[in-house]
């Protein structure tokens, strides 16, 4: 199965990018992680796409196509893979779907694990840290028993993550919004095109991503 998946910060992408390749053995193609892999690690792809980066231009897009090619054809991705990160454009769609054919493969599914702002909001900008242990909590969910106090060590001072706050998490999602509007129609005219609720619970999305799943594989 070869899939998009896509999901602004706290939709809970990550969690079930690592749930999808335990249960069945797909790998996930974050591109800009694997990307900035390349560089580092000076591949003939990466010390390209440096060199472009240097004049200030943006990677183009036939050179991410070919970075998620060779990807492809690696062993780990023969039971499917799940691409994060692009396309981000409805040539860049087209450019993937020209390459996949020319490899004999195809997308199963796009799917989008849709985020309810004000949910969001109150999930993430809730969350605290101690500062001694690391135990986690959250001002709403998970208060600690005696306010003020780390119920596993005593201590007494708390660490907020700084990007924590709404409006930063504002800004992300509306540059998530941004950037995915443009191939949702794309994929939807190919009826690949799944909207998942990213806010139910973590069983929950998984039962529907398997469903997705299957429907597809029966297509
Ligand atoms: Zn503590």
């Amino acid at each position: 199965m070869n899939i998009i998946l896509l999901g602004p910060p706290g939709a809970g992408k990550g969690t079930q990018a690592r749930f999808l390749e335990e249960k069945y053995g797909m790998l996930q193609l974050a591109t800009g992680d694997m990307l900035r892999a390349a560089i580092r690690r000076a591949e003939p792809i990466g010390v390209e796409a440096k060199k472009i980066m240097d004049q200030g231009k943006l990677v183009p897009d036939q050179l991410m196509i070919k970075m998620i090619e060779v990807s492809i054809e690696h062993p780990a991705c023969t039971r499917g893979f799940i691409l994060d990160g692009f396309p981000r454009t409805v040539p860049q769609a087209e450019a993937l779907d020209v390459m996949l054919a020319s490899r004999h493969k195809k997308l199963d599914a796009v799917i989008e694990l849709s985020v309810d702002e004000a949910t969001l909001i109150e999930r993430i900008s809730g969350r605290f840290i101690c500062a001694k242990c690391g135990a986690g909590y959250h001002d709403k969910f998970m208060p600690t028993k005696v306010p003020g106090v780390c119920d596993e060590c005593g201590n007494k001072e708390f660490i907020r993550r700084p990007d924590d706050n709404a409006e930063v998490l504002k800004t992300r999602l509306k540059a998530f919004n941004e950037q995915t509007a443009p191939i949702l129609p794309y994929y939807k005219g190919k009826n690949l095109l799944h909207i998942v609720d990213g806010m139910a619970s973590m069983k929950e999305v998984q039962e529907k991503i398997e469903s997705i799943l299957e429907m597809a594989k029966k297509s």
